[in-house]
């Protein structure tokens, strides 16, 4: 039986599991996918232990995505962001951060072309996932923050990218074709990151919060014309990314949606 699983803390209402276990049963797989919460600062022991109990692979969630990073080797694009979120066992532990693939693949699903202005709103991990994967996709990208300075930081480091504060965002937004939503503001709660009037029907909008599914910015992005997208989708495409990654065959995409949607 192969072993696959998720460390994080707290992990106890991730959805990864249902969702990883039904793509094992739709595959055929005998294999599992279990939740672990590691102290803190025992990281590169967790890595070694993983390793020696030959588990298949792991994803990693807050607050570990960092300090797995600096603790395997890392995909170049892992080490670009500075933060792991997948790590495959197959010759020691390498890293991967299929958050950015999450979004790539999000919008993509949607139908959502890949090219023009996009602006990341948030530079932390899934800021940081966002705005390099959609410049590497080829869009010129404004990073937007509550603290200018990060979003500043992670601009030297996207290229071509710009920056600045939530308060500039209507200016940034006005010639945009794409914004993402990279903060927490929304996750379980009614609020938006995005004044209203800043949204407009050219747009496509995707919100990596995805509790509540369909958020205040995703209502407000349908009322004014925008085409929305779920952070449930950059969910569902983050496991599928790592599915892949772990097992080097196609995801049975549809079976991981129907399970992560059940466990949301
Ligand atoms: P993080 O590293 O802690 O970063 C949080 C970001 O939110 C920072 O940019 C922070 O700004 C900003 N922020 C927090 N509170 C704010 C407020 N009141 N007003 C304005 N900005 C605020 O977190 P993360 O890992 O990037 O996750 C961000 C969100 O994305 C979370 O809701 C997470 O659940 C979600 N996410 C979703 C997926 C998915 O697959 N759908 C994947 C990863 C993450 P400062 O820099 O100013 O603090």
């Amino acid at each position: 039986m192969q072993v696959f699983g998720l460390i994080g803390n707290p992990v106890g209402h991730s959805v990864s599991p249902p969702m990883h276990e039904a793509a094992y049963e739709a595959c055929g797989m005998d294999a599992r996918y279990v939740t672990f919460e590691p102290e803190p600062g025992s990281i590169d022991r967790v890595m070694d232990g993983a390793d020696a109990l030959g588990i298949a692979g792991l994803n990693v969630t807050i607050p570990f995505k960092q300090d797995v990073a600096a603790a395997v080797e890392t995909d170049p694009l892992a080490e670009r962001i500075g933060a792991v979120n997948t790590v495959a066992f197959d010759d020691g532990p390498t890293g991967h951060n299929t958050d950015a693939a999450g979004v790539v693949r999000a919008l993509e699903y949607h139908g959502v072309a890949l090219s023009g202005q996009a602006v990341v709103i948030g530079a932390g991990g899934a800021g940081r996932a966002a705005a390099f994967a959609l410049a590497d996709a080829g869009m010129d990208v404004h990073i937007a923050n509550r603290t200018v300075e990060r979003a500043e930081t992670l601009a030297a480091a996207v290229p071509g990218a710009g920056f600045g504060g939530l308060d500039e965002l209507e200016p940034a937004l006005s010639d945009a074709d794409l914004l993402v939503n990279a903060t927490s503001v929304g996750m379980e709660s009614n609020e938006t990151p995005v004044p209203k009037a800043a949204l407009h029907a050219d747009l496509a909008v995707l919100d990596a919060v995805y509790a509540p599914l369909r958020t205040r910015l995703l209502t407000d992005a349908a009322e004014v014309g925008a085409t929305t997208v779920k952070g449930a989708w950059m969910l569902l495409f983050q496991g599928v990314e790592a599915f892949e990654i772990w097992t080097g065959r196609d995801a049975p995409v549809d079976a991981m949606n129907e399970a992560l949607r059940n466990a949301l």
